[in-house]
């Protein structure tokens, strides 16, 4: 019998991921090792015993026979949290291309020194009515504070909240809240241990679930208690009540002694939804984002561990969560793009939750208004069980969409960004005193600045994209960070007519408060949002009404709830479409849909308005019909022809060098490789990336499609294996990205 050996690591802490040791396995435990394995192993001359994880198998000895000691016993009863991610982690590696260590950085949390955090919780120290008195004076003031009058009503609102959350979330000054102090109107109470508020009174507030909820909720507690483990999907429009269904199934599985998943795009998990999970959870909810330091994640990670949270909450990276005993993950808005890493290893999250609920016989339920076509298809195979709530809940209608085709409104002499049609509509809405939302959708395009006479574009020296103007007058390159002064004129043909095309966000609220000089316009997008929770305080703005009109790209139409709404206007739909990618029509069909989802989300009826060049463009007809199945027809049809996801898997292998002839060079020499080894196998001749240099590093792509993932594993591990042993292929950077949901 050949002796196999396992690498072990035998600490897991920072800096010790990469440090593996050798160890030999005894007959007797050969059928007990396997990769995540917990074995004990000797260490060191003095012979200590330690406990180590088993990272990979082989059979090939990387020391001298004689040095490599035997594995002592495997704890097979131990269940471990890390068992379970080191399997992932081997999953991981295996699936999207990385190195294991890549891998474990990923899935392991990173240990470091946390210094004991002082928790301040606070309190509203009067009584609500008089809170309330207190705050509508304050609105009449001359020199109001919005901050303040923010503190108040949330606090009025809640009785206590987290420090963190009102200074990160809320963007409440810290002086508005010593000020407050002062007053008597509120306390802060430290705490040692990290504990959420418990609020209580939202307990109360619990609607009862309409019929299509408590369906979908039925079946999945009775497939549960079957003991069946499923894949979900929940199909249900905007306003139809996800996240109370998600909450229910919490319940059920919280009960079992079982912990949860809750995977919520960032831009989506705002302050509303976080206080509603903490007010039906209270102390048994944790958040991680992206705020957090490494210490303060591992510290959330280590009370998950230690069954002192039992629901996390958080971004793609949540999913790591070191649960002893998972029993649920759910995903909402699982089609966002967000969920595919795009750092190596390029993992898709749906995806390695869905291995991680393989692993720990856990369920997955995946939640959209407009699925990703990965889900909808295995939905339609019958390998996810759906569940539909096909209305919006409280017999709320959804809003009325109405066509606009720009050509006619040029034709008819309007040169402005906003037709007639949504011009009258704004006015009506500024008159009944309901809100407007404006979303320009410009995903992909840059405040570039272009020469009038003979087209010239003002370029990057280093990356191959438009420098764009900046507030500071200054020309900047959104990939390297390079800056320059701006032009006066074309470096080209000399002409003085250059200059940026502004069609952008700052020139409609310009257009916008001259047209309507006594409404109040926000703007959210790029240049107002700086530090990551500046939206935050505009979306509050909002929907505390300070505001009659929200302007803003995409960051506005995701997932938030203003029940003031009344009109959506989609200025430019289709700029979207035209991006150069085969998920492009899925994205505006996506975008669309989630902002038409935005209006008429209270008592009275909403209007939506879409703005377009392309109004016979089957994916605007289906979004303004808001009609998933019917987009979702044609464009799986398009992928089918295609060969495109998920009809067929692409992996993107991305190639990068500073010299573009020797990239050149080598990936012709990747290309013939792979081809000479799998002569069936539908591999594209390389091309230049669509940013074809960044940093003076020039891009290029190769793409290979095939029915089988299995194939194109086999094709990533030559090219892997080429790296390391053809000295011909030194020098160049390689990256894989499997199914690839971002532009490169
Ligand atoms: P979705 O996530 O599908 O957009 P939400 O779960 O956020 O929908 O629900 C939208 C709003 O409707 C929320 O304010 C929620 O509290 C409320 N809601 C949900 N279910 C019900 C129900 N059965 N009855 C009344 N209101 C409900
Ligand atoms: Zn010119
Ligand atoms: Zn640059």
């Amino acid at each position: 019998m050949m002796t196999m050996f396992a690498d072990i690591i035998v600490d897991i802490s920072l800096g010790q991921l990469d440090k593996t040791f050798q160890y030999s396995i005894p007959n007797a435990l050969i059928d007990k090792v396997s990769v995540g394995s917990f074995v004990k192993v000797p260490f060191g001359n003095g012979g200590r015993t330690l406990e180590g994880f088993v990272l990979s198998i082989s059979d090939e000895p990387k020391i001298e026979l004689s040095r490599i000691k035997p594995v002592i016993s495997v704890e097979e009863d131990k269940v471990r949290a890390e068992t379970e991610l080191i399997r992932l982690a081997y999953f991981i590696k295996v699936h999207y291309g990385s190195t294991m260590n890549q891998a474990l950085k990923t899935v392991l949390p990173i240990k470091k020194k946390v210094k004991p955090k002082e928790n301040k919780i606070v309190k509203l120290s009067v009584e609500p009515d008089i809170a309330r008195g207190e705050l509508s004076e304050m609105r009449t003031r001359k020199r109001h504070s919005i901050a303040k009058e923010r503190l108040l009503a949330a606090l009025i609102e809640e009785g206590e909240i987290p420090w963190d959350i009102l200074t990160s979330k809320l963007d409440i000054p810290t002086s508005a809240i010593r000020d407050f102090e002062k007053k008597c109107l509120l306390n802060v109470r430290s705490e040692k241990t990290y504990r959420n508020p418990v609020v209580h009174s939202k307990n109360a507030e619990r609607p009862e679930l309409n019929e299509y909820q408590q369906k979908a909720v039925n079946r999945f507690i009775s497939d549960y208690a079957e003991g069946l483990r499923n894949t979900y999907l929940l199909y249900g429009i905007t306003g139809s009540g996800k996240t109370e269904v998600y909450m229910s199934m919490i319940e059920k599985v919280l009960a079992l002694g079982k912990d949860i998943i809750v995977l919520i795009p960032e831009i989506a998990l705002t302050y509303q939804t976080l206080m509603r999970f903490y007010g039906r959870f209270g102390d048994q909810v944790s958040v991680i984002h992206s705020r957090l330091s490494d210490g303060e994640r591992f510290d959330q990670f280590e009370r998950a561990k230690n069954g002192d949270v039992k629901i996390m909450v958080g971004p793609r990276s949540a999913l790591f969560t070191p649960f002893q005993n998972l029993g649920l993950i759910i995903i909402d808005e699982e089609q966002e793009t967000a969920y595919k890493s795009e750092t190596v290893p390029k993992y898709h999250a749906r995806e390695v939750a869905e291995e991680r609920c393989r692993l720990s016989d856990a369920s997955l339920v995946l939640g959209s208004a407009t699925p990703s076509l990965e889900a909808f298809e295995r939905a339609r195979e019958g390998k996810y069980i759906r569940l539909d709530l096909p209305e919006r809940v409280e017999d709320r209608h959804l809003p009325k969409t109405h066509i606009v085709d720009m050509r006619e409104e040029l034709k008819a002499g309007n040169r402005t960004m906003i037709s007639d049609a949504l011009m009258d509509a704004l006015t009506d809405r500024l008159q009944k005193n309901e809100q407007s939302m404006l979303f320009l959708n410009r995903r992909g395009l840059m405040g570039f600045i272009s020469c009038r006479s003979c087209g010239t574009v003002i370029k990057c020296p280093h990356c191959d994209v438009s420098l764009s103007l900046h507030r500071d007058g200054k020309l900047h390159c959104h990939y390297c960070g390079y800056m320059t002064e701006n032009v006066k004129v074309c470096p080209k043909c000399g002409s003085k007519y250059i200059g940026t095309m502004r069609a952008g966000t700052e020139k409609l609220e310009e257009f916008l408060k001259e047209k309507f000089p006594q409404a109040a316009v926000l703007r959210m997008d790029a240049d107002t949002t700086s530090g990551k929770e500046g939206h935050e305080k505009i979306l509050s703005q909002f929907a505390n009404r300070e505001a009659d009109i929200l302007l803003g790209t995409q960051m506005i139409v995701k997932g938030h709830d203003f029940s003031g709404v009344t009109l959506m206007g989609i200025i430019a739909a289709d700029m979207s479409l035209n991006a150069s990618d085969y998920r492009a029509g899925e994205r505006t069909f996506d975008l669309l849909t989630q902002a038409a989802g935005r209006a008429g989300r209270g008592e009275r009826e909403g209007d939506v308005y879409i703005q377009t060049y392309q109004p016979e463009n089957f994916v605007i007809q289906a979004s303004a019909a808001q009609d998933y199945e019917a987009f979702f027809k044609e464009e799986i049809a398009y992928r089918k022809i295609m060969h495109y996801p998920p009809m067929s898997h692409l992996l993107l292998i991305q190639c990068m060098c500073e010299n573009h002839e020797r990239l050149e060079e080598k990936t012709k020499l990747i290309y013939h490789l792979i081809k000479e080894k799998n002569p069936k196998i539908n591999i594209l001749k390389p091309v230049d990336a669509s940013i074809s240099k960044i940093n003076d590093t020039y891009r290029m792509a190769i793409y290979i499609k095939d029915d089988s993932y299995e194939r194109l594993i086999t094709a990533k591990d030559i090219v892997s294996d080429a790296l390391l042993n053809m000295s011909a292929l030194k020098g160049i950077t390689i990256f894989f990205d499997f199914d690839p949901v971002n532009g490169y």
